[in-house]
């Protein structure tokens, strides 16, 4: 996220009490979720959808119709790619006017199908064999999932078939449930929680049977306490779902955080959450697959969470995948959109968008509209020297030191920021950002580093390759130059091991 919005933000965030179970560390910025109490709407199917191809983490689907050809909702419209890929399917009755270049959140120029709406379509779908979900082995769910075209809808837009398959060797003893929802402003998970609880519990069920875990616990921020108690009162009596009310703070959503918390695991530096037996769930991707596997449907709408102080009708919206994000602030009463700041997803790790062709794809969590005024106001703001006052430090979740990350990024010492302070590690949360009372865009110069650091990676990959198929090449310097063995994890704060 911007250090306008960052800083934005935290010019009136407070500090909650002390809650209940939580990790070390993070920050509390204002929630500013007004839409919480808002039940969950529709709306109404926009003249032409456009869905990219790539619109989730690994290859892009493969279109499966033509040009000119009619489809109805929920058909699928493109297969995927091998088994990091998801399909896509259509979200309104229509014809198929293009497959071209169109503007997405990915870049300017993303391959898509152009739909054009029939007005007669309706939310019926027909598409779509019911399964019987009780006959399915764990291999035919993963598959089953993988139909369905979802990803993880708290915004990574990871398939959910592959982050559900155990990594060979491995064993999964719990499936956690991330319902904390701890960006500023989103509400749409919390609103999925109360109003789709059996679809959430029968989605876990399935989520369980395909790891292989005997049990789930449900971690929900305690400023949520009608989700909780939604959840326990539809949980089975065997006991093996639970909910865990933990403390409400940023990032609490974030996966090796909330295992923390929800379990008291600790996920070792650069390890995934299966090394400690376990797999992480979002709340509204696993609500959707409990009402889309035993219908045999494709994922054709998701809840986006519309608000800010530029809109006027805020609320948390069922839309159709692929509807443009002018229609949908049209539709929510956002007013004269050139003054406004556009953040997809939450304020903290959202990204802003300089285009309303742009469309509503499976990861968009949240539309938030702001007065560019104010974000242009904190923008301006001077930034300063580091001062070394340690908030940033204090700040980290992951133990790092963001004060000396800093000053590595401002001399370039990229190779220093990953080896000897651990930049792999930062998840770019922006909490360190958040707290500087120097103003130093930090998680924006780690964004950075780590792209020259990717693309450093990409060049020497490339050598390889070529050296391997009969090149020679000169490298530049001897084996084991360019790296720094060791180094502590950070010079002056405890390791992420410290109790909280
Ligand atoms: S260094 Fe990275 S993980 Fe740590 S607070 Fe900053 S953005 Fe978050
Ligand atoms: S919060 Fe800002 S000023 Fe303070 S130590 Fe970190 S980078 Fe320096």
């Amino acid at each position: 996220m911007t250090a306008g919005i960052l800083s934005f933000l935290s010019s009136f965030g407070s500090h909650l009490p002390f809650a209940r179970k939580t990790f070390a560390r993070g920050v509390h910025p204002a929630s500013n979720k007004s839409t919480a109490g808002t039940p969950l709407r529709r709306m109404p199917f926009a003249p032409r959808m456009i869905l990219p191809l790539a619109q989730h983490i690994g290859k892009p689907a493969v279109p499966t119709i033509l040009v000119g050809q009619e489809v109805v909702r929920g058909q699928l419209i493109a297969r995927a790619d091998g088994f990091l890929s998801v399909p896509l399917h259509a979200p309104v009755d229509g014809v198929v006017e293009a497959i071209e270049l169109m503007p997405s959140a990915r870049g300017p120029w993303t391959e898509s199908i152009v739909i054009r709406t029939y007005e007669a379509s309706t939310q019926e779908v027909r598409w779509g064999e019911p399964r019987d979900m009780a006959a399915l082995t764990p291999a035919e769910i993963i598959q089953a999932i993988q139909d369905t075209g979802m990803v993880g809808l708290g915004g990574a837009a990871f398939p959910s078939h592959a982050k559900l398959t155990v990594p060979k060797g491995r064993t999964i003893h719990t499936l956690v449930v991330n319902g904390c929802e701890c960006e500023p402003y989103l509400t749409c998970d919390h609103r999925i929680m109360v109003e789709r609880t059996d679809d959430l519990i029968q989605g876990i069920r399935y989520a369980m049977r395909a790891v292989g875990a005997e049990k789930a616990v449900i971690g929900v921020e305690d400023n949520k306490p009608d989700a909780v108690a939604a959840i326990r009162a539809r949980l089975p009596a065997d006991g093996s779902i639970t909910v865990e009310a933990v403390e409400t703070k940023y990032p609490q959503g974030a996966e090796k955080m909330l295992i923390k918390s929800a379990l008291g695991l600790e996920v070792p530096a650069g390890g995934l959450p299966s090394e400690v037996g376990v797999v992480v769930n979002n709340v509204g991707t696993l609500a959707l697959l409990g009402r889309l596997l035993p219908s045999g449907q494709g994922l054709t709408e998701r809840v986006v969470t519309v608000t800010g102080p530029g809109i006027s009708r805020p609320g948390d919206y069922w839309v159709p995948i692929g509807t443009p994000m002018r229609h949908v602030l049209e539709w929510a009463g956002a007013e004269d959109v050139t003054e406004r700041e556009i953040i997809l997803g939450g304020p903290m790790m959202g990204q802003a968008i300089a285009s309303l062709d742009v469309p509503v794809t499976k990861g968009v969590s949240g539309i938030l509209v702001f007065d560019r005024r104010d974000i242009e106001t904190e923008s301006a703001r001077k930034t300063y020297a580091c001062i070394k006052c340690g908030e940033c430090v204090q700040a980290c979740p992951m133990g790092l030191n963001p004060s000396m990350l800093g000053l590595l990024a401002a001399s370039s010492e990229y190779d220093r920021m990953g080896s000897g302070y651990h930049l792999g590690d930062c998840f770019e949360c922006g909490c360190c950002t958040y707290v500087c009372p120097s103003n130093i865009p930090l998680v924006q110069q780690f964004r950075a580093a780590k792209g020259v650091l990717r693309d450093r990676a990409e060049a020497v990959k490339s050598k390889l390759e070529l050296h391997e198929s009969g090149e020679r090449f000169d490298f530049g310097h001897k084996e084991g130059e360019g790296r720094k063995p060791g180094g502590s994890r950070h010079p002056i704060n405890p390791p992420p091991s410290a109790k909280p």
